[in-house]
């Protein structure tokens, strides 16, 4: 089975030129894009999004308190048995409206997500949504050592496939 490797908008088609880019840099960037169909009013759709806490309370990913936002990781099991939950507290910003797009950005010291929605009208009943999300993420100089490394910690971290799915399943779930 051949696998590619997906990174800073570059399809690798190897382990080794994956790793190769890996080490070149610190901040990587991964990408995810979802358009949906959802039974549900324009203006009701536009009112989620614009509001944080619900929007955020449907991906279930982040908190937002005041102009801060806690990120909650997926649960890691330990050799022990422990479950853990680890989060990270960011300076949450948004809704900022950007010509047609709603953005919000989560920026902490070594990890920022970047979301873009887009709301369009079908009809009375239906609407469109565009959802776009990035992550731009430091690996810092152990990453870049320890390349194998990397691809265990991207496999625990919150990907932008991970929120777009969310965001799109909880609303999917709503429009019914
Ligand atoms: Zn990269």
């Amino acid at each position: 089975m051949s696998q590619k490797y997906k990174c800073c908008d570059t399809e690798f088609e190897n382990l080794n030129d994956f790793k190769r880019h890996i080490r070149s840099r610190n901040w990587h960037r991964l990408n995810y894009s979802d358009l949906i169909r959802l039974k549900m009013k324009n203006e009701t759709l536009y009112n989620i999004i614009r509001n944080p806490n619900i929007l955020f309370a449907l991906s279930n990913l982040i908190t937002p308190i005041q102009d801060k936002g806690i990120l909650y990781l997926p649960f890691t099991k330990q050799r022990t048995g422990l479950v853990l939950k680890r989060s990270i507290v960011g300076k949450l910003e948004g809704p900022k409206p950007d010509i047609d797009l709603i953005k919000y950005k989560f920026t902490s010291d070594n990890i920022v997500y970047e979301l873009g929605f887009r709301v369009k009208k079908i009809n009375e009943e239906y609407s469109e949504l565009l959802i776009l999300c990035s992550m731009n993420v430091n690996i810092g100089l152990l990453g870049r050592l320890l390349p194998s490394e990397v691809l265990k910690t991207l496999q625990k971290m919150v990907t932008p496939q991970i929120v777009v799915e969310k965001v799109s399943k909880n609303l999917s779930a709503m429009s019914v």
